[in-house]
């Protein structure tokens, strides 16, 4: 959410310091695209991969993501409006040639910085 402080989620910390473990370099809050107002939480420039840590409860986790008890309608529709949001930024950043990657906060950071890990190495190549 917009209103959020967007940087330096607990999940967003958790799983940079997990990717620092793999020797791995980045960038945090990165607009990568002129026009798109949409911040890359970690940015890896020279593999061009893009991950997003996305809240379970904003971007609608399959798992957690659970009707709220009011205002449920208004609730579902914002989410919805944000997984929209959301494809709609992995597309324009998978024209740009970019890896769109995204973590959800209540996966392990270690077993996200893994798979992240063995795709910028790949990609550097
Ligand atoms: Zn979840």
């Amino acid at each position: 959410m917009k209103a959020q402080a967007r940087s330096d989620t607990k999940p967003e910390v958790a799983l940079r310091s997990a990717l620092s473990k793999h020797g791995l370099r980045y960038r945090k809050n990165v607009k990568p695209i002129k026009g798109l107002r949409r911040e890359v939480d970690v940015h890896f420039g020279v593999a061009k991969v893009a991950i997003f840590v996305d809240g379970c409860f904003w971007h609608g986790c399959p798992e957690h993501s659970r009707p709220t008890k009011s205002n449920t309608k208004w609730w579902a529709d914002k989410i919805a409006r944000n997984r929209e949001r959301d494809a709609e930024t992995t597309d324009r950043l998978e024209e740009e040639g970019y890896e769109v990657i995204r973590v959800w906060e209540h996966e392990q950071p270690e077993v996200a910085a893994k798979q992240i890990a063995e795709v910028v190495k790949q990609r550097r190549r």
